[in-house]
């Protein structure tokens, strides 16, 4: 066992040598050893009897052992080393933010989204982490790369008397204007791990992953399971809490277990597929905050085959013209289908501070179905192997009389789909609550059919069928 050389040798960046010293400056062991088994990652980071100890494949190159070294640091957390910003060179605290920038950037505006692990202004808004562009300040609001550096907040969320919550993308969250009083935790946790296994893949991925980076690198391999999915917004962490779904797949069918963190005492516990209680749009976490763990990693199970899951009429005519499709050409095709919709996360499209369908398609009781059908004949409609039918929410808008581009105040309608709400300069969440509340009693006073929203709400008093309540005397 050897130590790495303390001074920038030919090949090894000095900010190689830097960080090697801020680690042993407090306490972390650093080591080089040649590895056993086959080279897949370049070095960890491991706590061993109470001493902390990273340890470097020596097989690996020094820009190799650099990034091992980088996301080990990232995984301890610079605020658990009692490491401030000053305490690092420019350069060292440069490639820190600069790893730590999401690959979906929100706002132009945005702060760098994480210097390491140095905490946030409590003061900051929320807005500038969620697609909508809307919501006031948390409590208490740390990034998080690492399992270690989760624990640590969690441990001091209970210190503070607070409750957890996890930000990944926004992208399926209405945070209200006074913010929220919780302790916040922004899932920047990365690492995604293939395993052959039985004739079929394995997919182990940290929660702070992009969703559609992971999708992309999958399609790439030539696995099969994901590739209709592309384009969605947010982190792995977050598919499992509604079962993400889009063009004739959702995650229930390719996600092997679930991997939660206790938040009362940051133990871990694997859940396996069936007991996620995936359902449409909906799972045992579904609306329950981390009061059942936070999502620190997800597995999935996919396929060696390079043909593509056609289950979606539009998919299929999409790819019509080509004989054997790949799963690149379904990933092509999704995205565009979803592009003319508005529903990918591109801040040049106007329609983009969204959280995607803001409603949730009704499923019906067959009677209710019936009486539905009998009023508006041509009503479409899935029927379901349960007996009930699920019906388009898009279209009970559409015919309610609010088309594409309605709007009220600076909230209206997405101009490409009739499902998306979307926020314009100067909208509020108060408005965007409003606005919804408008669409829900459009769509019930026509067709007798209550929508239930699909995105979180944050910092609302109360929930009435899953959208916050107005408050007294505010009519919509
Ligand atoms: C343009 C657009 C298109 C979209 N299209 C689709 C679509 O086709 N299909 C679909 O299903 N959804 C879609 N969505 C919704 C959204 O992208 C997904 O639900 C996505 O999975 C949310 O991920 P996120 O990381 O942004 O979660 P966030 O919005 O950050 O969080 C959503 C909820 O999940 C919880 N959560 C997040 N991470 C964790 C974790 N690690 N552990 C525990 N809880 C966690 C949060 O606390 C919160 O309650 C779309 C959204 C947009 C903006």
């Amino acid at each position: 066992m050897t130590k790495p050389s303390e001074s920038a040798a030919p090949g090894v960046p000095p900010l190689f040598v830097e960080l090697c010293q801020v680690l042993r400056s407090r306490g972390v062991v650093v080591r080089e050893e040649t590895f056993q088994g086959p080279f897949d990652r370049a070095g960890g980071y491991c706590e061993l009897r109470g001493d902390r100890l990273v340890l470097l494949d020596k097989r690996a190159r020094p820009a190799e052992q650099f990034r091992a070294l980088l996301e080990c640091i990232e995984e301890i957390g610079l605020s658990t080393l009692g490491l401030a910003g000053t305490d690092l060179s420019p350069a060292l605290l440069a490639q820190l933010n600069r790893r730590g920038h999401m690959p979906w950037p929100h706002s132009t505006e945005a702060p760098p989204l994480a210097r390491g692990h140095l905490r946030q202004d409590v003061s900051q808004n929320l807005a500038p982490y969620t697609t909508l562009g809307i919501g006031g300040p948390a409590a208490d609001f740390l990034v998080v790369h690492g399992r270690t550096s989760l624990a640590h907040q969690l441990a001091r969320a209970q210190e503070l008397g607070l409750e957890t919550r996890v930000l990944g993308g926004g992208s399926n969250l209405v945070v209200a204007d006074e913010g929220v009083a919780s302790s916040v935790v922004l899932m920047r946790t990365r690492g995604i791990r293939f395993q052959a296994e039985s004739g079929s893949v394995l997919a182990e991925v940290e929660a702070g992953e992009s969703w559609d980076e992971f999708v992309r690198q999958t399609v790439e391999r030539g696995y099969r399971g994901l590739e209709c999915l592309s384009g969605i917004p947010g982190t792995v962490g977050a598919t499992p809490i509604q079962n993400v779904g889009a063009y004739g797949q959702e995650v229930a069918q390719t996600i092997e277990s679930v991997t939660v963190m206790d938040p009362t005492d940051g133990s871990l516990t694997t859940l396996s597929n069936e007991a996620c209680e995936f359902s449409y749009r909906s799972s045992i976490f579904k609306g329950k905050g981390s009061a059942l763990g936070i999502v620190v990693s997800v597995t999935f199970r996919l396929e060696e085959d390079p043909r593509p899951t056609i289950a979606f009429k539009e998919l299929e005519a999409a790819l019509s013209d080509i004989a054997e499709p790949t799963l690149a050409d379904a990933r092509r095709a999704v995205v565009a289908l979803r592009r003319k919709k508005s529903m990918v996360y591109d801040v040049s499209d106007p329609n983009h501070r969204s959280c995607g369908s803001f409603f949730t398609n009704p499923v019906l009781p067959a009677a209710a179905f019936e009486r539905l059908q009998r009023k508006h004949t041509t009503v479409p409609h899935f029927p379901l192997p349960d007996g009930t039918f699920k019906v388009p929410a898009a279209w009970l808008i559409e015919k309610s009389g609010l088309t594409r581009g309605t709007r009220l105040g600076p909230v209206g309608l997405s101009t490409a789909h009739t499902l998306a709400i979307v926020a314009h300069d100067g909208a509020s969440a108060k408005d965007v609550v409003r606005f919804a509340h408008v669409v829900r009693r459009q769509v019930e006073e026509t067709f007798d059919v209550r929508l239930r929203p699909e995105p979180e709400f944050w910092g609302f008093a109360e929930l009435e069928d899953g959208l916050p309540v107005l408050p007294d005397g505010q009519e919509p």
